[in-house]
C-alpha cells in the first residue's frame, strides 16, 4: 500500500474513534497492535494510556523520538455532548504511525527509534505523567507536529519551529475578618484587599523586551448577607510569556506581590500555583533539519519562518525535563478551516503524507 492510502486509512480509523485525555483506550489499542505489527517493541499504559515502541538497530548511536498526541475534545453541539477530533491529534497520529511503518523496513543503521503515543495534551498533563513514568528518559532526539490554522499556514507551507508560549494559572484565597457594615473598623474587608491585589498585579514589570502578561480572571467576594464586612474573597490569575525565563520571573513574584497587597489591608493570603506548560525552547540544529526535510518535501515555496503562538503545548515539558533532549516542533500547513478547537474543523487531507514525508526527512536526516 503507498503511503498516501496507508496515512488516509489510519487517519480515517481514528478519526472514528475520538476519545478525551486519559481515556484514549481504543485509540491506544489500535496505535500499539500496528506498530506492534511493523516490528516495534511496543510498551503500554504509560502514564495512563501511553504507548511507546521501540526500534533497536543495535549499532550505538542516539535514541530519535517521534511524537503525537492521542486525545480528542469534549464539545456540545445542537444541545449533545459529544466528542471531536478537532485538535487534529487523529492525523498527528496518523502521520507519526506511517512514518513508523516506514522506518521499520528502513531503518537508520545506527541507534534507536522511539515513538511515542502520549494521553491527554488537552489536559497539559499527558507529557508530563509520561516523563514521570521513567518511559521517556533515554530520549536524545524528539520531533513533533501539529496541524496549523489556515491563518497561519496553507495546503503545501509548513514551519521548523512553532514557538508555544508558557502558560500558567494561579489562585488566591484573600482572607480578612468579618463585622457588621455599620462597624467596618472591627473588620477587615476581603474586597477593599481584593482590589489592592488587582493593582498590585499590573503594577508587575519585567523587562518590556520581552513579550508577558498576567491579569487578574476571576475576584469572587461578599455573601447573601449585603450589610456584612465581606472576609473572603476568592481570585485567580492567567500568566503568560514567551521565554520560559521571563515565566520563572513572574512566578517568583506572584506570591509576594499578592501577600503583600492583602497585608496592607491587614489581610492574608493563600497563593496556589495551579500549574501550566513551559514555553518551546528547540535546538537549532535540529530545527534547521526540520527546515531541510520541509525544503526537501514541499520546495523552497514551502518553507514558512518560525511561527510564534500564544498557545500552550505540553511537549516542551519533554525538552525541560528530560536532560539533554534536544527537540524541533513542526507546524503543517492543511488549509485548516474554520480552527482548531471547533467542532465543524475540517482540513486537506492530502497533507497527511507531506507530514509523513517531512517526518521521514527529518529522521534520516538527525539521524545521519
Ligand atoms: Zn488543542
Ligand atoms: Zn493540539
Amino acid at each position: 500500500m503507498d503511503i498516501t492510502t496507508r496515512v488516509k486509512e489510519i487517519f480515517q480509523t481514528l478519526h472514528a474513534i475520538p476519545e478525551v485525555g486519559f481515556n484514549e483506550h481504543k485509540t491506544a489499542a489500535y496505535l500499539a497492535a500496528e506498530l506492534g505489527k511493523a516490528g516495534y517493541q511496543i510498551r503500554t499504559g504509560i502514564g495512563g494510556t501511553g504507548i511507546t515502541g521501540v526500534l533497536d538497530s543495535g549499532v550505538p548511536g542516539p535514541v530519535i523520538g517521534l511524537r503525537a498526541d492521542m486525545d480528542a475534545l469534549a464539545h456540545t453541539v445542537d444541545g449533545v455532548e459529544k466528542c471531536v477530533h478537532s485538535c487534529g491529534h487523529d492525523a498527528h497520529c496518523a502521520m507519526v504511525l506511517a512514518a513508523a511503518e516506514v522506518l521499520a523496513e528502513k531503518p537508520p543503521a545506527k541507534g534507536k527509534l522511539k515513538i511515542v503515543f502520549q494521553p491527554a495534551e488537552e489536559k497539559l498533563d499527558g507529557a508530563l505523567s509520561m516523563i514521570k513514568s521513567g518511559a521517556v528518559d533515554d530520549l536524545e532526539i524528539l520531533f513533533g507536529i501539529h496541524l496549523r490554522p489556515i491563518q497561519e499556514a496553507k495546503s503545501g507551507q509548513a514551519t521548523p519551529a512553532l514557538y508555544h508560549g508558557a502558560s500558567y494559572i494561579a489562585t488566591a484565597a484573600i482572607k480578612g475578618a468579618p463585622a457588621h457594615g455599620a462597624r467596618p473598623h472591627l473588620g477587615i474587608n476581603a474586597i477593599d484587599a481584593a482590589t489592592a491585589v488587582v493593582g498590585a498585579i499590573n503594577a508587575i514589570h519585567l523587562n518590556p523586551a520581552d513579550s508577558w502578561s498576567v491579569k487578574t480572571t476571576k475576584l469572587h467576594a461578599g455573601g447573601p448577607t449585603l450589610n456584612a464586612i465581606p472576609d473572603l474573597a476568592e481570585m485567580a490569575f492567567d500568566l503568560r510569556a514567551q521565554s520560559n525565563a521571563a515565566m520563572d520571573a513572574l512566578l517568583a513574584k506572584l506570591p509576594q506581590t499578592i501577600e503583600n497587597a492583602a497585608a496592607a489591608i491587614g489581610a492574608t493570603a493563600d497563593v496556589q500555583i495551579r500549574g501550566g506548560v513551559p514555553a518551546a525552547e528547540y535546538d537549532a540544529g535540529l530545527t534547521a533539519i526540520a527546515g531541510e526535510a520541509i525544503r526537501a518535501v514541499l520546495g523552497e515555496a514551502g518553507l514558512l519562518a518560525p511561527i510564534i503562538t500564544p498557545g500552550g503545548e505540553d511537549f516542551h515539558y519533554f525538552t525541560q525535563k528530560i536532560p539533554g533532549l534536544r527537540s524541533a516542533y513542526i507546524g503543517l500547513g492543511c488549509n485548516l478551516t474554520p480552527g482548531l478547537h471547533h467542532p465543524d474543523m475540517t482540513f486537506d487531507t492530502d497533507a497527511l503524507p507531506q507530514g509523513v514525508a517531512i517526518l521521514l526527512e527529518a529522521v534520516r536526516r538527525a539521524s545521519s
